[in-house]
């Protein structure tokens, strides 16, 4: 399997790929500076690309059966750049990844995305360019996995989780676990399944079987 890591740079995409890697997946990893090519091949990347979601990614999706994107814009830059980085960026990733041949395209997303009015109001922008996204994707044609995760924390990861369609409580889990996560949708080829996320009593591997 060849898998394509778009914000392979962030703090769940550096996780993703060690995981990946220690189950001799080819990982390229998509960056918008070579200069972190050195330390992502340490943790096992085979290869490294440089490309921007605003731009062109046609090179980096070449070949490849896998997309994950665990991009964002992050909490640091204004409403303008989550629409187009976590909206456009991720639509227009979606559109290459179909004209390149790409099988399956995991979105990490985010809980409340697909009700953005269930949150609070200063978050809106950010639910409603998930959701706009992960719509796009799923009515893309691609094989899909939407991942919706609560807030993100920096614990160690418990290997336990909660999933469901929909959850009506809101809640957090590690970045580890989600990273854990991705890496075991890619491995058992799940398809055309979406799902909230949080920390749970459920080993990984059973609560992906029971989707
Ligand atoms: P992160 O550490 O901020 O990583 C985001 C990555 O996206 C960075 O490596 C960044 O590149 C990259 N990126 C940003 N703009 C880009 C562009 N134009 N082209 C290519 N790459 C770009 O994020 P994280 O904590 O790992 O979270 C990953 C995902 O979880 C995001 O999709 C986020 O929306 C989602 N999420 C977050 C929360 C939360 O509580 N924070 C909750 C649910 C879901 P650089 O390294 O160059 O900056």
């Amino acid at each position: 399997m060849n898998v394509l890591i778009a914000g392979a740079n962030g703090k769940i995409g550096r996780r993703l790929i060690s995981h990946l890697a220690a189950d001799n997946i080819h990982v390229t990893a998509m960056v918008r500076d070579a200069a972190q090519a050195q330390s992502l091949k340490e943790l096992g990347a085979a290869d490294v690309v440089v490309a921007d979601l605003e731009g062109d990614c046609s090179e980096a999706l070449k070949g490849q059966n896998t997309v994950i994107f665990t991009a964002g814009s992050g909490p640091h830059t204004g409403p303008d750049k989550t629409v187009d980085v976590d909206q456009n960026g991720a639509i227009s990733l979606v559109d290459q990844a179909k004209a390149q041949g790409t099988d399956r395209f995991i979105m990490v997303s985010s809980m409340r995305a697909d009700d953005p009015s269930s949150g609070p109001d200063k978050m809106r922008h950010y639910f409603e360019a998930k959701g706009n996204a992960d719509k796009h994707l799923r009515d893309s044609g691609l094989g899909y996995v939407i991942v919706r995760p609560g807030r993100l924390t920096e614990e160690p990861p418990l290997g336990k989780i909660k999933l469901a369609e929909k959850m009506d409580d809101f809640g957090e889990i590690s970045r580890e676990d989600v990273a854990n996560v991705l890496a075991e949708v890619a491995r058992m080829e799940i398809r055309n399944r979406e799902f909230d996320l949080i920390t749970g009593d459920t080993p990984i591997r059973d609560a992906l079987q029971r989707l």
